[in-house]
């Protein structure tokens, strides 16, 4: 039977509706990427200049052979150069879109994807987007900032080249605004943080767990938004992704893989939508930085968008079941 779910980390419910069924994906499968693509190393001029780079020391600035690089992003949404506009009038408000926004190439080879990078390399981008984040933090006048990875051209994806993006910008957008708010009334009222409280009911239930290691958890979501959706919260609380024990970095690696791989898997590749949610301080005991996974299997349609309700046809205790089952056949396979 069809179920409101109320989301505990925002202010609007979730419709599961089971009956009406997931029908095969939109949006396909994403094709494997061709050997080269304008991301390769000498791959051309259309992309923006490297901000940073990982490369062997000896190497020279602009050497070719980088292992990851950030890049001004080379369609960038906001702009770092100060400039005017006027404040709006009345009850309308502007503000100049003043911010930064990185495209961080993760490997060199274009068709690696997450889940087949070597271990110790996606360890390391890790800690690298580690490092941008901490810089986008301390630029003057960043208020929220967020890692999103694209996988996909239906999801939004630029290039078939494993990359991500940094954007830091003066205003906190309204997903992660949501959630701040409710986490800081829930620290309020019970003195505790809210992703702490929900992980260790999720970890009591063990309802809608997918896998785990001593570092981090993932989970889908009690009020899932779209089929599939899953999180990945650290056990340890730390407010932004910048506090992250790089000591953890190789556990992060392994449970994006194992989640990541299995996704693919039951779902045969589909093209999904990776968001890094993260506070821009460290030490803030209300907030908790996670990861959020959200394959696109269904689009949003006028219903959803119309009453800010999304309909969901697939509850988050099936998807774990297929989860688990290609997560378990991984094991197998090793
Ligand atoms: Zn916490
Ligand atoms: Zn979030």
């Amino acid at each position: 039977m069809p179920l409101f779910r109320r989301d505990p980390f925002g202010r609007a419910w979730v419709l599961l509706s089971p009956e009406r069924g997931l029908d095969a994906s939109d949006f396909g499968s994403v094709p494997l990427a061709a050997p080269m693509s304008p991301l390769s190393p000498g791959g051309g001029s259309s992309v923006g200049a490297e901000v940073a780079a990982v490369r062997p020391v000896t190497s020279g600035v602009d050497s070719p052979d980088w292992r990851m690089r950030a890049l001004v992003h080379p369609a960038g949404m906001v702009s770092p150069k100060p400039h005017a506009v006027d404040a709006g009038e009345g009850l309308f408000t502007q503000l100049p879109a003043l911010g930064y926004h990185e495209l961080i190439v993760e490997h060199p080879d274009a068709r690696e994807r997450l889940e087949t990078m070597n271990p110790s390399h996606l360890t390391e981008v890790l800690r690298f987007y580690r490092d941008r984040l901490e810089v986008a933090a301390a630029r003057p006048g960043v208020r929220h900032m967020q890692l999103t990875r694209n996988f996909g051209r239906a999801a939004g994806a630029l290039y078939d080249h494993p990359y991500g993006q940094v954007l830091a910008v003066p205003v906190t957008d309204r997903w992660v605004g949501e959630e701040k708010q409710v986490a800081a009334e829930h620290h309020q009222v019970h003195g505790t943080c809210l992703f702490c409280d929900v992980l260790s009911q999720e970890l009591k239930l063990r309802e809608r767990v997918v896998t785990e290691n001593e570092a981090f958890v993932a989970f889908a979501p009690y009020a899932s938004k779209t089929p599939f959706e899953t999180w990945i919260l650290p056990r340890q609380h730390v407010s932004s992704y910048v506090g992250v024990a790089a000591n953890s970095l190789p556990q992060l690696a392994d449970i994006l893989q194992v989640q990541v791989k299995g996704l693919s898997d039951a779902l045969d590749s589909p093209p999904y939508n990776l968001t890094l949610h993260t506070d821009v301080t460290v030490g803030q005991p209300d907030f908790h930085w996670h990861i959020e996974i959200l394959p696109r299997l269904t689009n949003q349609a006028g219903f959803d968008w119309g009453t800010g309700f999304f309909v969901n046809p697939t509850l988050p205790e099936d998807a774990v079941r297929f989860l688990r089952e290609a997560v378990a056949l991984q094991e197998v396979m090793k």
